[in-house]
Order: structure tokens, then C-alpha cells, then sequence
């Protein structure tokens, strides 16, 4: 078998040492790989580049389409854009898978008994990073969530379940209050779980999902939810195992996947050749998973898991009463070598042997055009004053089929009959809705109440356009309307 063009970056910090150790390892279990390196982080930064990566290092990410990472450091102050996130979103990186694993008694923990992987959106959500400000006291970020978007990751934690034998796969929102962008995720979610009867599935609000997971981490198998969320509890389960060094992760799309630690660069402990690689070492894991080399993944794996049965631990996880003997970065590289080709006797050995890439390519419905009706228009002013006195001032320009139903301060209705006791900014939503037979309006019809609140000295900073799509409500309603 040919061996797979790999692209790898040795990173900063720690990166290099850890990157070396897993090599050796990688090399020793006979993975069938033709590593190309590339230059990414403090070094490109200084450069110039603010994105951390050179445009010749795109080349090579575009033709292997397999990316082995090392942790950079990312240089504080304005400008320097992070490199992951470039990453992520230039080469479609749509899921985050990170398993969280407890490995008691030798890695101590508060939860024995955690293995829980989370799934997460990487590239909608409020990291589209849409970020407007609106007026002397507003800002605001757009939250874009997308069908096609959800039924790839939704899809992709089903099947990531099918494939490695796991059992259930809870769905995390705030749908109770995001009805429409969060909702649209809960609803994928319960449409997709129907095609995976074996799989037990659940939705748990995230509020409360997060705190259940970080008071009964054990309970959860597949967690999948937005980028935001996903964002928040992948730390949370991470750091209850008590395994941050030890975690790796994969970011898998389409056509491309990145695999790298959950950790960062350590430049306190850099060059002095005590770093963990474990986590690095996981990700490549991971790597070889997602390539078809599921037989070396096994292999890699299990030693691993033995290494740290015999209590050969580096420094950041040595404990007096579990350890054996503490080692630096290459020492544990070698360690996992030795037991390359045997199992572990306590925890449970791990079988990728036979497992297909979890793939949900070419498997997204097509989304077909909804019979769209323009129902109104949603008025966003940048203004100082009362309520009561800008009802009034906008209900002078109704007309021509459009009319004022209401005025929204930061999503709660103050107009009419708003309570005194709401805080008011400067920042209005004035929603004009149809008064036609058929409750429709043109474009122009909206464009000439427009015309109508900037004539009247109103400064309009944003407009959205309040639709219906075959017949249903495509807005949400104020608070109190
Ligand atoms: P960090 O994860 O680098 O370090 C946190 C603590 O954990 C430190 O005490 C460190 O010594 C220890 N640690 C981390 N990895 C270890 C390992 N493998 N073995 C032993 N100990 C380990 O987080 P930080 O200090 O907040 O960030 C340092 C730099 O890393 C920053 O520039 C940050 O931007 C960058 N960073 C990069 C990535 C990435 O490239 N994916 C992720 C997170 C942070």
C-alpha cells in the first residue's frame, strides 16, 4: 500500500519536541505516511503574515488534505488573526470532534468512568464573525445558523456513533429562547436521529446540559451542539477528566481534516524535553483513523493506554501513588514503542481495526425554495429618547400599505403600551408590517417607508426584511408582543 501525503507543521513552543515524539512513534508503528512539512505560527507572524501561515503552505494543505498540527503561539496585540480559525474556515472544517476521556486510577480525576465525545459546529454559529456597531451604545454579532450546516454535523455525530459502537447522542441547544436559528439545529437533529433507530438520542437545553456535565460527565456518550456551546463544554468535559494535556482533537470537513492537541504551545516548559506528547499522539491517532489506517490507530492506541497502565508518566500527570517512573518527552515516546502490540489489561483496549472514516460527504438534502412572502420590515434606529415619543413620531409615516405594530428595545416591546420599567438604549426595533387584503407588501413599498423615516430625520443604522417562507412565520416576535 502507497504511503498518504500528510502535511505537518511543527508549531512553536513545545510543538517541535512533541511533534518529534510523535514521529517516532508514528514511524515505529508502521503508519503508511509521506509527511510534508510545512512553517506556521510565531515565526510567520513576525513575518508579516498575519494569518500565521504562508500562502506556499495553502499548496500543500490543498493536496495532501491532511494536516497534522502542532500547538503555535499566538502573538498578543491587535492584528494577528488566529491561525485556527483561518484554518478552520478557509478549508471547511465543519466538525470538531474531541473525545474526553478519564484514565483512572492513573490520571487523577474527580469523574472516573468519563468517555464523552464531543461534537461541535466549527464554522457557523457567532463565529462568522459578523460583527457590526449599531450605535453609541450597541454593538452586535449576527448568529448565522444554516440547514446544510446543521445536517452536516448533525449527520456527522450520528454516524461518528454508528461507526465506533456508541450508544447515544445528545443534541445541546437554547431553543426555549432561539426559536428559530437554535431551533432549526434541535429540529435537523430529530429529523436525522429517526434515520439511526439503534441509537438512543436526547435533547437537553444547554444551560443545564452544561452543568449536568460537569457534575455527571460519566452520564454522556455523543454530544453534539453549536459552535458556541461547543465551544464552552468541550473545556468543561476536558477539564473534569482531568486530562487537558492528553486530549486531542480532529477538525474534519468535506475534502480536508486537521488533527492536533487540545493544548497549546507551553512555552514555560518549552525546550527542556518534558512535555506530554500524549495529546498530539492522540490526534494522530485520530488521523491515521480518518486516512483508512485504522490497523496502526489500534496499535498506536493500545500501547499508549498500556504506558500508562505501567505508570510510566511525564510530569504533568505523575502522582506518587500511581506512577512507576517519571519521564521527559522522548523517554515516553519510547515507552509507548515498547508496547507497540500489546493490550491494555485494565482499561478497555481499543478496536479501529475493522472501523470505516466516519464520512457524511454527499449526503446533504438539497434545500428547496420555499414560496417566499415579503409580510413587512423591521426598522433599526439609531436614537435618543422616550417610547412615547417615537410611537407616535413614526406612526406619522404610515401608509402605503405598511403601518407601525410595534417598537423593540433590545428584543422587549416598549411601544405600545410598554412598561416604565424597561431600560431603554439607544438602539430601537420598529417594526412595520403590512396593511394590505392579502397582508403582503412590495420591496418598494418597504423602500418608500424607508424613504419615508430618513426624510423625517430618523437615522436608520439597519433593516431586515420580515418574511414568511411557504406560509410560515420566518421572525421572531418581541418580547411581550
Ligand atoms: P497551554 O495549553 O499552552 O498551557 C497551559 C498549561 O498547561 C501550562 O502550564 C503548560 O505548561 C501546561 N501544558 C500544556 N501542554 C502540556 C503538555 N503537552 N505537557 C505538559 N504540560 C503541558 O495554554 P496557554 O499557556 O494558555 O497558551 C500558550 C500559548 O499557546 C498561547 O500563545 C496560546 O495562544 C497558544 N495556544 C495555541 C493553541 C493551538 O495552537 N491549538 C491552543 C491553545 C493555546
Amino acid at each position: 500500500m502507497s504511503n498518504v501525503p500528510i502535511t505537518i507543521a511543527h508549531g512553536d513552543g513545545i510543538g517541535p519536541e512533541i511533534m518529534r515524539a510523535t514521529l517516532r512513534v508514528l514511524e515505529a508503528a508502521g503508519a503508511r505516511l509521506a509527511p510534508e512539512t510545512i512553517e506556521i505560527g510565531e515565526a510567520v507572524y513576525h513575518r508579516g503574515q498575519t494569518a500565521g501561515i504562508e500562502l506556499s503552505a495553502w499548496e500543500s494543505l490543498r493536496r495532501t488534505k491532511v494536516f497534522l498540527k502542532s500547538p503555535i503561539t499566538t502573538p498578543s496585540g491587535g492584528g494577528f488573526k488566529s491561525l485556527n480559525v483561518t484554518v478552520r474556515k478557509t478549508l471547511g472544517l465543519y466538525a470538531n470532534v474531541r473525545p474526553c476521556v478519564s484514565y483512572d486510577p492513573y490520571v487523577a480525576t474527580h469523574f472516573p468512568g468519563v468517555d464523552t465525545v464531543i461534537v461541535r459546529e466549527n464554522e457557523e454559529d457567532l463565529y462568522a464573525g459578523i460583527e457590526h456597531r449599531q450605535s453609541d451604545e450597541v454593538y452586535q454579532c449576527l448568529k448565522l445558523v444554516s440547514r446544510p450546516g446543521c445536517e452536516k454535523i448533525v449527520r456527522y455525530a450520528f454516524e461518528y456513533a454508528r461507526v465506533n459502537g456508541r450508544k447515544r447522542v445528545t443534541c445541546m441547544t437554547k431553543d426555549n429562547i432561539m426559536k428559530l436559528t437554535d431551533g432549526l439545529f434541535h429540529k435537523v437533529f430529530d429529523e436525522i436521529a429517526k434515520e439511526y433507530p439503534g441509537i438512543a438520542n436526547d435533547h437537553m437545553i444547554i444551560d443545564i446540559g452544561a452543568a449536568r456535565l460537569a457534575t455527571r460527565p460519566q452520564t454522556f456518550d455523543v454530544i453534539v451542539t453549536l459552535n458556541l456551546y461547543g465551544d464552552i463544554i468541550s473545556d468543561i468535559a476536558a477539564e473534569v477528566t482531568g486530562s487537558v494535556g492528553l486530549g486531542g482533537s480532529a477538525n474534519i470537513g468535506d475534502q480536508c481534516a486537521m488533527f492536533e492537541a487540545v493544548h497549546g504551545s507551553a512555552p514555560d516548559i518549552a525546550g527542556k524535553g518534558i512535555a506530554n506528547p500524549s495529546g498530539l499522539l492522540l490526534a494522530a491517532v485520530m488521523m491515521l483513523v480518518h486516512i483508512g489506517q485504522g490497523d496502526v490507530a489500534e496499535k498506536i492506541h493500545n500501547a499508549w493506554l498500556t504506558t500508562l497502565e505501567a505508570g510510566v508518566h511525564t510530569g504533568d500527570i505523575f502522582h506518587e501513588k500511581v506512577s512507576e517512573l517519571k519521564v521527559g518527552t522522548d523517554a515516553f515516546a519510547d515507552a509507548v514503542i515498547e508496547r507497540l502490540g500489546q493490550r491494555p489489561a485494565r482499561f478497555t483496549p481499543v478496536e479501529y481495526a475493522g472501523g470505516t472514516p466516519v464520512s457524511v460527504a454527499g449526503r446533504i438534502s438539497v434545500t428547496h425554495p420555499a414560496v417566499k412572502t415579503l409580510l413587512g420590515v423591521d426598522v433599526f434606529l439609531h436614537w435618543r429618547g422616550a417610547p412615547n415619543v417615537l410611537g407616535p413620531q413614526l406612526e406619522a409615516l404610515n401608509g402605503d400599505g405598511l403601518e407601525l405594530t410595534m417598537i423593540s428595545n433590545r428584543g422587549v416591546k416598549v411601544y405600545p403600551d410598554g412598561m416604565p420599567e424597561t431600560f431603554c438604549t439607544d438602539h430601537w426595533r420598529c417594526r412595520f408590517q403590512s396593511t394590505t387584503a392579502s397582508g403582503t407588501v412590495t420591496l418598494s413599498q418597504v423602500l418608500s417607508v424607508l424613504m419615508r423615516v430618513g426624510n423625517a430625520g430618523l437615522d436608520f443604522v439597519k433593516t431586515e426584511h420580515l418574511y414568511a417562507f411557504d406560509g410560515v412565520s420566518g421572525f421572531s416576535l418581541g418580547q411581550g408582543q
